[in-house]
């Protein structure tokens, strides 16, 4: 099987505070099997560390107040269209993430409150039909 993942899921230090989302979960999952990691921040040429942002009424926007939503849509489509290339079986993503979550987001409050909802690379590969599970669900 093919497996595509959140990149900090397997350890990359690509989360927004420089750190990374390592899950036994998912390493159990991948084993034996191919994996395509894919972090969408950093192909959308965001640093890392970066400041944390949330989906603020449609528009991704970082805790200060400045508009990323370019690089977060950027990077979604460069992810989109290695998933188109490399068609996984399934795509493991990173819970309540702006870009990778699929399940729920964070509300755009800064105030850690969720609600259902996709990031935006999330949504852009449900869309495109592939088998998405969020880390919470495996
Ligand atoms: S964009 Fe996705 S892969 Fe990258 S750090 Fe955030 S949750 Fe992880």
């Amino acid at each position: 099987m093919k497996i595509m993942v959140s990149a900090c899921l397997l350890g990359e230090n690509c989360k927004y505070n420089g750190g990374n989302n390592y899950s036994e979960k998912v390493a159990a999952f991948i084993q034996g099997h191919e994996v395509i990691p894919v972090c969408p921040e950093c192909l959308g040429g965001l640093p890392t560390p970066r400041i944390p942002s949330e989906i603020v009424k449609g528009v991704v926007t970082n805790r200060e107040g400045q508009i990323v939503d370019a690089e977060f849509r950027k990077g979604a489509a460069i992810a989109l269209d290695i998933a188109l290339r490399e068609k996984p079986d399934v795509v493991v993503l990173q819970s309540r993430s702006p870009s990778c979550g699929c399940r729920e987001i964070y509300d755009g409050t800064f105030s850690r409150r969720k609600i259902p909802g996709q990031g935006i690379f999330a949504e852009q590969v449900m869309k495109h039909g592939f088998r998405v599970i969020d880390l919470e669900e495996l």
